[in-house]
């Protein structure tokens, strides 16, 4: 057959707010045209990410009731620790209350200034982290993961000559630790091979610097190894982890993406003298270390959603999903940065709306008018997240003008899929009346959550 369906049946329906398109301008206004102010209940699709938005199974919601709430010693705690060590075979893991928790207790213990951290591409809050600390973050991708009209199987892929270059010029005892981001978000959803990861532990070991997997999505990162790269068709899923994890000495994780739940979050290490250092930061900030900050029964969410994950079916829909809204929005002549990642599409707001230089961020624009069009929340990754104000005020902008419309694990249907592509479509043929954008009050960290607009 070639039809594909969603690997499940659906329990319980949560309705969705229908809006008129007269009123969207006005709530968009109200919202200082940064759909992050939009109140949830003005929505009709939210992709503005898939964190922490997956819908749970049923068993997920059965396991929640077995919660132990425990202070101390949980035993939701001990379900959780043995699936993730399963796993990644990691020696010590400590819960956090989501991704960036574990960021902050990476980072505060091993950053500082004059440190250099270095990735494929730094997630938003990895970035802020590291610089927080007033160390210094550097991407690595190759050259093709910056085009994103060229076709590539791994995209997310670090560049070695590149990092061997740097490691070189600022010495090895500047760098704490070298991450690679699985899939690479901010790179597009695009994933890291296995040869990649390999060829960056042997590097980073003969500079005796430890490799840490910023594991989001490593579920979806293993089903396309799996795709496509020799060697692993025959193989599963969880063996693919486990490899991806056995060179690595330790890790992030944002459990409200693969963990499949709506939050939670882990650090890893096999360091015994850095994880002594992780537990003091912990209870001081998350919480006691059999829960992090956490609820106990979302650890046993959490350790549900860590076996639903590495079912392969669940895969398998997830990235046709996703490349399905790719293929109907390419079908349509809109421009979307290729191939579809695991759990976004990617519009190239640079060649949607070439009329709009980088500095009116072409992006938020694109952004604003789907949501004004069909009611959809998306969200703006260019030069709001990542442009830079350099020396003598002179603005820099992000390497690639992206909205991605990110897909929430198990959430919406085909017809939803198709809704999303009608509308596209339809801004992208009215495309040259769209007009750029400037800011007008921003924060000094982060600024693309808060940051208020204006049309030039
Ligand atoms: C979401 C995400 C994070 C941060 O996790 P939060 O749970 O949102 O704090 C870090 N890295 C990557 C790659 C992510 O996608």
């Amino acid at each position: 057959m070639k039809t594909k369906f969603e690997p499940f049946k659906i329990k319980t329906i949560e309705h969705i707010p229908i809006t008129k398109k007269e009123d969207r301008k006005v709530y968009l206004k109200e919202s200082f045209y940064n759909p992050f102010y939009l109140k949830s209940d003005l929505i009709t699709i939210d992709l503005l990410t898939d964190s922490g938005t997956t819908a749970m199974s049923s068993k997920q919601w059965a396991a929640l009731m077995d919660g132990d709430e425990s202070y101390a010693g949980s035993k939701s705690y001990y379900k959780f620790e043995n699936i993730i060590r399963e796993i990644t075979g990691f020696k010590h893991i400590l819960p956090t209350h989501q991704g960036r928790a574990a960021e902050r207790v990476l980072f505060s213990t091993t950053g500082g200034k004059g440190k250099h951290i270095l990735n494929n591409t730094h997630f938003d809050t990895t970035r802020g982290n590291i610089e927080y600390t007033g160390a210094t973050a550097s991407d690595f991708i190759t050259e093709i993961g910056k085009r994103p009209d060229l076709i590539g199987d791994f995209k997310g892929n670090i560049d070695l000559v590149a990092l061997k270059e740097y490691i070189e010029k600022v010495g090895k005892e500047n760098i704490p630790l070298c991450m690679l981001t699985v899939t690479n978000n901010t790179g597009g959803g695009q994933p890291v091979s296995m040869e990649n990861i390999r060829q960056t532990k042997e590097l980073l070991k003969g500079y005796g610097i430890p490799l840490y997997l910023d594991c989001c999505r490593f579920a979806e990162n293993a089903y396309f190894i799996k795709r496509r790269e020799k060697g692993y068709h025959t193989k599963t899923i969880k063996e693919i982890a486990q490899e991806m994890f056995s060179y690595a000495d330790g890790c992030t994780m944002s459990a409200k993406k693969d963990g499949m739940a709506n939050t939670g979050g882990f650090i890893a290490t096999n360091d015994d003298a850095l994880f002594d250092k992780f537990k003091v930061n912990l209870i001081v900030t998350e919480g006691f270390l059999t829960y992090g900050g956490l609820a106990r029964r979302d650890l046993e969410a959490l350790a549900q959603g860590f076996v639903e994950v590495l079912d392969e079916s669940y895969l398998e829909y997830r990235v046709e999903q996703v490349k399905s809204l790719g293929d109907m929005l390419l079908t349509a002549g809109v421009p979307i940065l290729v191939p579809t990642g695991g759990h976004a599409v990617y519009l190239d707001a640079a060649r949607f709306c070439p009329h709009i230089p980088p500095e009116q961020f072409p992006g938020q624009s694109i952004a604003c008018e789907i949501y004004v069009e069909g009611g959809i929340r998306s969200c703006e990754i260019g030069s709001i997240m990542f442009g830079k104000t350099g020396e003598n005020g002179k603005f820099i902008p992000a390497t690639m003008e992206l909205v991605r419309l990110a897909i929430p694990r198990r959430v919406y249907t085909q017809s939803h899929m198709q809704y999303i592509a009608e509308c596209i479509s339809e801004i992208h043929k009215r495309r040259k009346e769209l007009k750029g954008m400037k800011i007008t009050w921003e924060a000094p960290f982060l600024r693309h959550f808060t940051a208020k607009f204006e049309y030039v």
